[in-house]
């Protein structure tokens, strides 16, 4: 029976999860539901000066909010826990005591100076800058002797040198390295704590951990962990590395492009639904030039041999295109939630708004904008004349609504009708709104498309009826005899 899959995604808790990061998860996350696996979520903490706690959180919650759920974690533990590095100390060292006696490993007690020394020296004579194996064949006297008397020093793992390494990567397929590049690197740092490459692989070991999918930048470390699982005469992991992401000019994606990290893009008011999609099309295609693909499918089409060996080009516009697809699909009901506390903030309703008319027409509002909007930025934007009083009128409708010379005539027509309509509901208000239209002999749309524009100040919405009495009698009036004056005084495209 094939074991069951093992993955991990193993952040270090040094700053926000960018989106390369994410993406990664992803593919992990995608990997282990598809194989019916288990996605396990490590942290490397080993750096102690750059971890901070801070970042830990917002890692977590960004998963959460992502949607991206592990089966083994340091907040909902495991078989194989402590899952954060910070707490493994002790397995670490029990692996290195064990390379110790196999004699796999040596300590070497060259200062920083003397290795600077040695890269120069190699500098001069062409050579590349790897170790120069000084402390490989101490004696074990000599060895014994200078530990017994503390001389600082670190561990180095016996490397052959000979031959060839072949890492085979579910994505680049065979990737050959010369087993001269790697030279005895260090396992084990003089402030007594693992590297990443050895804590890394000890994780992997211990945590039965099947397949590493991780990011390209670590295929070239890749052959000094095959080393080190050989060391530990185990076999090594299936590798995996996720090509990089590169800004639209091809260079390294950074701040500088705009929003990279995920608590960013929530920020910005992009839907984690979208984000993931997004995450999805960086490096994976699902085939058929589908481009909308939420998890449930996602899961579905996954596998590593889609992930393109090739960079992906960050493309912020497919972001925004899926985001306005994923926001349209909302219940308007699910959006007013999303943006509750920014309305409440501009004083569109109140905190604990019970007025179930004005629940209404809040739903009626965000369901006709909510079908123009990309996001909740443009949403709250579309929603303003229906909350604002209207300072500027759309120039192309102004153009096209109020060329006619009898237009303020025919809105302080319309306010003088309204001013003796009672009950002020929608019905009746149409229902005099069309006997006017009547009287005047004119097109039903030579007077509602005015009207909304003299209203909102915009040429689309919802309902015209259900805007005015909506809006009510007053402030129906004012903004009708508004823009009736300001016609007058030609000031209507003026600020
Ligand atoms: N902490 C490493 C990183 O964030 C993990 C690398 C790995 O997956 O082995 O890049």
């Amino acid at each position: 029976m094939d074991k069951q899959v093992r993955v991990r995604f193993a952040p270090s808790p040094t700053g926000a999860l960018h989106i390369g990061g994410a993406r990664t998860a992803y593919f992990n996350w995608l990997f282990a539901r598809k194989n019916q696996g288990v996605f396990v979520l490590r942290i490397d903490d080993t750096d102690r000066a750059r971890s901070t706690e801070e970042s830990y959180r917002q890692i977590l919650d960004s998963f959460q909010w992502l949607g991206i759920d592990w089966d083994e974690g340091p907040d909902c533990g495991g078989p194989y826990a402590p899952y954060r590095q910070s707490e493994r100390t002790e397995i670490y060292r029990s692996h290195l005591q064990k390379l110790i006696a196999e004699d796999k490993v040596y300590p070497c007690f060259c200062s920083a100076e003397q290795l600077q020394a040695d890269r120069d020296e190699a500098a001069r004579e062409g050579r590349p800058p790897r170790y120069s194996g000084r402390c490989r064949n101490l004696s074990p006297e000599e060895r014994a002797r200078r530990l017994s008397v503390g001389d600082p020093h670190v561990y180095r793992l016996r490397t052959d040198g000979g031959g060839e390494t072949v890492v085979h990567d579910l994505i680049r397929g065979d990737v050959v390295f010369q087993n001269s590049e790697i030279d005895d690197f260090i396992v084990w740092k003089a402030d007594d704590s693992p590297t990443y490459h050895f804590a890394s692989c000890v994780d992997d070991l211990a945590m039965q951990i099947t397949h590493v999918i991780r990011a390209e930048e670590h295929l070239s470390n890749t052959p000094r962990h095959v080393a080190l699982f050989e060391a530990f005469a185990a076999e090594p992991p299936v590798f995996a590395h996720v090509p990089m992401i590169l800004a639209p000019d091809r260079s390294k994606l950074s701040k500088r492009h705009g929003a990279t990290s995920v608590s960013e893009y929530r920020d910005m008011g992009i839907l984690p639904e979208a984000l993931v999609n997004y995450l999805l099309l960086l490096g994976f295609s699902p085939g058929d030039d589908r481009e909308i693909v939420d998890r449930e499918t996602a899961i579905e089409l996954f596998s590593l041999d889609r992930v393109a060996k090739h960079a992906a080009v960050y493309d912020v516009k497919k972001l925004e295109w899926l985001n306005a697809h994923y926001f349209r699909a909302q219940s308007p009901d699910v959006v007013i939630d999303q943006i509750w506390k920014q309305i409440v903030h501009l004083g569109y309703v109140a905190p604990d708004e019970v007025d179930r008319h004005v629940l209404a027409w809040l739903r009626t509002v965000v369901e006709f904008v909510q079908t123009r909007s990309r996001g909740t930025a443009d949403l709250i934007e579309g929603m303003r004349p229906y909350f604002e009083p209207v300072t500027t009128y759309d120039e192309k409708g102004v153009r096209k609504q109020f060329s006619d010379k009898a237009t303020p005539e025919r809105l302080r027509a319309v306010a003088q009708r309204l001013a003796g309509v009672a009950p002020f509901t929608a019905p009746v208000i149409e229902s005099s709104f069309r006997a006017l239209i009547d009287e005047l002999g004119l097109k039903a749309g030579q007077l509602i498309h005015p009207v909304r524009l003299a209203l909102t100040g915009v040429t689309v919405g919802p309902g015209l009826f259900d805007v005015i009495a909506m809006l009510g009698r007053e402030e129906t009036c004012e903004r009708l005899a508004t823009a009736a004056n300001r016609i007058d005084a030609g000031t209507i495209a003026a600020q």
